[in-house]
This record gives structure tokens, C-alpha cells and sequence, in this order.
């Protein structure tokens, strides 16, 4: 059966093109076709080549690391520290998707004006498949920080209502939309949690955000270290904690009083674009998606910050995420 001629063809099949294989498939008769090759997805294809570079386990952080053959059509690997074996998405948000073929479509639904549904319909999915690549997703570009901001900083703090949109077991009576219950006579005030949010941004539409659990020096601290260059300027709001934090932080700061109708310094220090990013990130959260739950609200801050600072479009989006992968 397997003649010379047979033998040659198999040989040369390893340097066919793309192309050629293509052609190859095409010219079998459809009966000889099996597919059972898992879909390809260029982003799962650039995480792979990426983490290949530098595989590094995920249970013990060891990098003395062999391949361990193959699995669903990715490398598998194996530690030789803890004996483990596990691919590039183990212990992400990529892995065990089920429905790998659908994310290079899903990432066109990324752009920050597709809805849940609408996206579940243009990528043939379900509507729970939709939340979940949608929140995995978030999920991966959401801890992807901004390059150090620099020159003129702004700094501010926003609120959001608390949240639990989505969840099925409240331990108080659902409220209705708008969040704000009307008080009659006698009734207790409802309060509602507000979730502060940190962003700073500066003039060359690097962004960084957090959400703190109080605004104070320390929390400040703890998401700006590292993250403004020092002997630059901040410009934010004269409250006790920022005028600490540019003074741990080594920044020259540019005290604004808005109360007192002080908004320009100088003629160039204001935190216009950090309330301008503020204001656009409200309209977004509570006009487009109606509200979200507290807890996704870091992931809806990154997912934002993406769009605000990336041109976006799918190789972007698959170049930003391979490039920044750390497992
Ligand atoms: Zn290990």
C-alpha cells in the first residue's frame, strides 16, 4: 500500500503552505474528510506562541519545563519541579473554553457598543455563552495597566452605586431601576452604598484606575506607586490625601478647589480629562449596559481603559493580550 511515490508525498507534506494544504483538502473526496481538528483562533494561537517562548508553570511558578505532547491541538507541558502537567490558558480565563472557535468573532463584539445579545446573535451563541467570553475576556485585558504616567497628571474619585444586577438571591427587597427609593413620611432613609473609583490619566491618554474601598493616602498609595513618574506634576482636588500621596509619591501638586470655583491653574493645570473620562465611563456603565454589578466593576474599568487607549481593532486586541500575557 504504501508505495515510494506514496512515501514522497507524505515527506513533502511538512513543507506545504497554508495554501497548498487548503488545496489538498479540497481536492479529497468530502467521505475522506474527519474533521476532528480543533478550530483555530488567532488569539489562542498567539497566547500559545507567546507563553511557548517562555513556558512557565502555573502551580509552583518553576520554569524547568518540558513539552508533554499535545492536547486539543495545543502544546501541553510538563514541570519537572512539581510533576504537573497543564497548557498556556491553564489557570486563566481561557481555559476550558468550550467555544475557542467562537473568540476571534466574540472579539469584534468588544468594541464597547455591542450588547450582550446582539453579540450572542452575530456570533451564533448562546446568551449565557455571550456573558461568559464577554466577562472572560474583560477578565484577561482588565489587569493590563497603563504605561507610566508622566508630565502633567490628573487625578480624581468618582462613585458608583453598589450593585447586584444579576445575582438571584438578595437578602433585601429588589429596588426599582434608578436606584433611589422615594421617602415618604416617618420612612427610613434608604442609603445606598457608593463604590468610590479611583482614575488618573495624563496628557497622552495614559490611563490607570482602581477600585478602593475608602479614598484614603493609603489606598491611593498602594495603586499609584509605580505608576506616576516621580518629579512629574499632579493635578487633582485639594483634599488631605492627595496632597500626602504627591508627597510619598515625589510629585509637584497642582491643588485644584472646585468648590471655591478654582478649575484652572496656570491656564494648563485642571483635572478636565479625568472628569471628561469620568463622565464618559458613567454614560457608558449606566446609559449603555443599565448598571452593572459592583463586583465586575474592576473589569468594566479595564475593559474601558482598553478602549480609551488602543485604537481598537482585532489585531490590536489579539496583539495587546499576547503581547502582556502573564499567566
Ligand atoms: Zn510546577
Amino acid at each position: 500500500m504504501l508505495t515510494e511515490k506514496f512515501h514522497k508525498i507524505l515527506e513533502s507534506l511538512d513543507s506545504l503552505t497554508p495554501l497548498q494544504v487548503e488545496t489538498l483538502r479540497r481536492a479529497l473526496p468530502e467521505s475522506a474528510i474527519t474533521d476532528d481538528t480543533p478550530p483555530y483562533s488567532h488569539l489562542m494561537q498567539a497566547v500559545v506562541d507567546h507563553f511557548d517562548e517562555s513556558p512557565t508553570c502555573p502551580h509552583c511558578k518553576g520554569n524547568d519545563v518540558g513539552h508533554w505532547g499535545e492536547q486539543s491541538g495545543y502544546p501541553r507541558y510538563r514541570c519537572r519541579s512539581c510533576d504537573k502537567t497543564f497548557n498556556a490558558f491553564s489557570g486563566t480565563s481561557l481555559s476550558h473554553l468550550r467555544i475557542r472557535h467562537k473568540v476571534d468573532d466574540y472579539i469584534e463584539c468588544m468594541r464597547g457598543d455591542t450588547t450582550l445579545r446582539t453579540a450572542a446573535s452575530q456570533c451564533d451563541i448562546s446568551l449565557p455563552a455571550s456573558f461568559l467570553m464577554r466577562h472572560r475576556l474583560m477578565a484577561i485585558i482588565s489587569p493590563d495597566k497603563a504605561e507610566l504616567l508622566s508630565g502633567i497628571s490628573e487625578l480624581d474619585e468618582t462613585f458608583f452605586r453598589e450593585s447586584f444586577k444579576g445575582q438571584r438571591n438578595l437578602d433585601r427587597p429588589a429596588r426599582k431601576r434608578g436606584g433611589r427609593k422615594p421617602r415618604k413620611n416617618g420612612q427610613a432613609k434608604n442609603v445606598i452604598k457608593k463604590i468610590p473609583v479611583m482614575v488618573a490619566c495624563d496628557r497622552q491618554n495614559h490611563v490607570t484606575d482602581a477600585v478602593l474601598e475608602h479614598i484614603s493616602a493609603d489606598e491611593l498609595e498602594a495603586h499609584l506607586r509605580c505608576r506616576i513618574q516621580p518629579g512629574s506634576v499632579l493635578c487633582a482636588d485639594a483634599f488631605t490625601s492627595h496632597e500626602t500621596i504627591a508627597k510619598r509619591l515625589g510629585l509637584e501638586l497642582k491643588e485644584l478647589v472646585t468648590t471655591a470655583g478654582i478649575h484652572v491653574l496656570e491656564e494648563i493645570y485642571h483635572i478636565q480629562h479625568v472628569n471628561a473620562y469620568h463622565s464618559d465611563l458613567k454614560s457608558w456603565i449606566y446609559d449603555f449596559f443599565k448598571g452593572i454589578a459592583t463586583k465586575n466593576l474592576a473589569k468594566y474599568l479595564g475593559w474601558k481603559r482598553f478602549l480609551k487607549t488602543e485604537r481598537f481593532s482585532k489585531d490590536s486586541f489579539i496583539e495587546r493580550i499576547s503581547g502582556h500575557w502573564v499567566p
